[in-house]
């Protein structure tokens, strides 16, 4: 990824599209940055706990560079808009719930109809581009407290992500990290095996 490209198009360059998701993403992954001081991670400074797995967590990837594969991302199944960011070396942390019914207007409600239509006319192409239009700009200038409740919070930040041994399961024969593997008297077990049935 390129370091000098704006936050913004870092964001949907990665995420492929611009979307309202997207672009709240981007209000929180910016805000976080400012707030805490911090730049773009680029080995395991920042920390970022997302509660949704829904467009807005790839504009953190994208611009706070906490990512899946880094280990800094991690991921709550909660299907909440909540972003809590921490910083090592500042021993900070913010999170950021989106408010209840923030970024919900008419125009969001028939973005996101014309959205879930595959076959759109050329009428509602030209409808929802000017939708998304009208949205940009609402999500980008509103203040951000009107899009986020935030505050500072303590934070136990998980330690750096460590590489763990691969070992190979005695039923598949693939490798796996032995943290996720199970030892039984056949040997490693990984867990497709396991659920499988495994061994005998
Ligand atoms: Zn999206
Ligand atoms: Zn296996």
């Amino acid at each position: 990824m390129c370091k000098n490209m704006p936050p913004l198009e870092l964001a949907i360059q990665f995420h492929g599209h611009i979307c309202p998701g997207l672009l709240i993403g981007v209000r929180a992954a910016e805000f976080a940055r400012q707030y805490l001081e911090v730049d773009q991670d680029h080995d395991e400074e920042l920390v970022t706990i997302v509660e949704t797995d829904s467009c807005g967590v790839d504009a953190i990837q994208a611009i706070l560079g906490c990512t899946f594969g880094k280990g800094n991302l991690i991921f709550k199944d909660y299907g909440k808009n909540v972003y809590t960011v921490a910083s090592r070396e500042k021993g900070r942390a913010i999170r950021m719930a989106q408010k209840f019914g923030a970024a919900k207007w008419r125009e969001s409600d028939r973005f996101r109809i014309l959205s879930r239509q595959s076959d759109l006319s050329e009428a509602e192409a030209n409808e929802k581009e000017s939708l998304l239009g009208v949205l940009f700009e609402k999500i980008m200038s509103m203040p951000f407290e009107d899009l986020f409740n935030w505050q500072e919070v303590a934070m136990d930040i998980p330690e750096k992500a460590r590489i763990h041994p691969t070992v190979q399961c005695a039923v598949c024969g693939e490798g796996v990290m032995e943290t996720r593997a199970e030892k039984t008297d056949k040997g490693w077990i990984c867990a497709p095996c396991r659920m499988k049935g495994g061994v005998e």
